[in-house]
């Protein structure tokens, strides 16, 4: 959870989770939509996902008992080579090297490492030196301080506390005065804009129509709105499958939701839908929502907002 998450953030949500999920085996025996419901409002819902599935096969693959061997780990979905080296080290101590984001800032301040880190020739160089430096004992110990020391004086921005730190001494950015330099940051590229229509088809009951995602792709195995290129596809799909007021169609402002590779521009649209309603469903995955119902499902963040939005009115 504390991945791309802050501490604060996190609490209340990793509270409710292990209510509900105190081992692995309840974890992994719970429905997925349970799992998303937990998680909805943190974002990166991948994370769960993983998260399920690697109960699951530690549930059912290693008889409820953690993996202890790296390549074993790093097998577990979701679970890359510094996640595995910090769960090893700091678990059982194991001497396994890390390189989070924390560890990458010092690392590329301390050596003045030149390059983003995204790119393959400058993640090798920081590994081999995450390697170098890590001891063969208290790895534990030494992977921590690592990572608090990126966490709390080694930090990003301008607030760097380099008079505290202890590699002081040995820090070359430190020493040419470039500690604002490095880490040295992605190329920027601007984001580029896609849109869609959301339909907020509501019925005389208060209930709207949702529709589960595919499980790939953005959003995957979510709750969200019937989405649709344009206007135009909107209306056609209305015409198609419902009795509806047209004097209702409402559309309401645009909503930008940015991801990490593109913003998207939601047009969201409020239709209401008469009675008795003759939407056929095509597939299992669209069911009416009753407004206002806690029920645990898992929305997106802007479609959790649009539904509270919705549910006032
Ligand atoms: S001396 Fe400053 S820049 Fe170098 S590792 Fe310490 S805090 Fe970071």
């Amino acid at each position: 959870m504390l991945q791309q998450t802050q501490v604060a953030t996190v609490i209340p949500y990793f509270q409710r989770f292990m209510q509900s999920f105190p081992d692995v085996e309840q974890l992994a025996q719970a429905h997925e939509d349970e799992v998303l419901g937990h998680w909805s409002g943190l974002g990166y819902y991948a994370r769960a996902r993983n998260l399920h599935k690697c109960a699951k096969i530690i549930d059912t693959q290693y008889q409820g008992r953690f993996p202890v061997i790296i390549d074993e780990v790093m097998d577990l979905p979701g679970i890359g080579r510094s996640t595995a080296g910090a769960i090893l080290s700091l678990a059982l101590n194991q001497v396994q090297p890390i390189l989070d984001g924390n560890v990458k800032r010092v690392l590329s301040r301390v050596y003045c490492v030149e390059g983003w880190a995204g790119q393959t020739a400058v993640s090798q160089k920081l590994w081999a030196l995450a390697e170098e430096n890590t001891p063969d004992e208290t790895v534990a110990n030494y992977n921590q301080a690592m990572m608090d020391l990126g966490a709390t004086l080694c930090i990003r921005g301008k607030k760097v506390q380099c008079e505290l730190c202890p590699l002081q001494d040995i820090c070359q950015a430190r020493h040419a005065g470039l500690v604002n330099k490095f880490p040295m940051s992605k190329p920027r590229k601007t984001l580029p804009v896609k849109s869609a229509v959301m339909l907020l088809g509501r019925n005389q009951q208060q209930e709207l129509l949702i529709q589960k995602r595919p499980p790939s792709g953005i959003w995957g195995s979510l709750w969200s709105l019937p989405e649709f290129e344009s206007m135009e596809d909107l209306e056609h799909w209305l015409n198609n499958h419902c009795a509806y007021h047209e004097q209702s169609l409402q559309s309401w402002s645009v909503m930008r939701h940015t991801f990490s590779h593109y913003h998207l521009d939601i047009q969201p649209v409020l239709v209401e839908i008469n009675a008795p309603m003759n939407i056929v469903m095509e597939d299992q995955s669209s069911v009416w929502y009753k407004l206002g119902a806690e029920n645990g499902l898992g929305f997106p963040a802007p479609i959790k907002k649009l539904i509270e939005i919705l549910a006032q009115i």
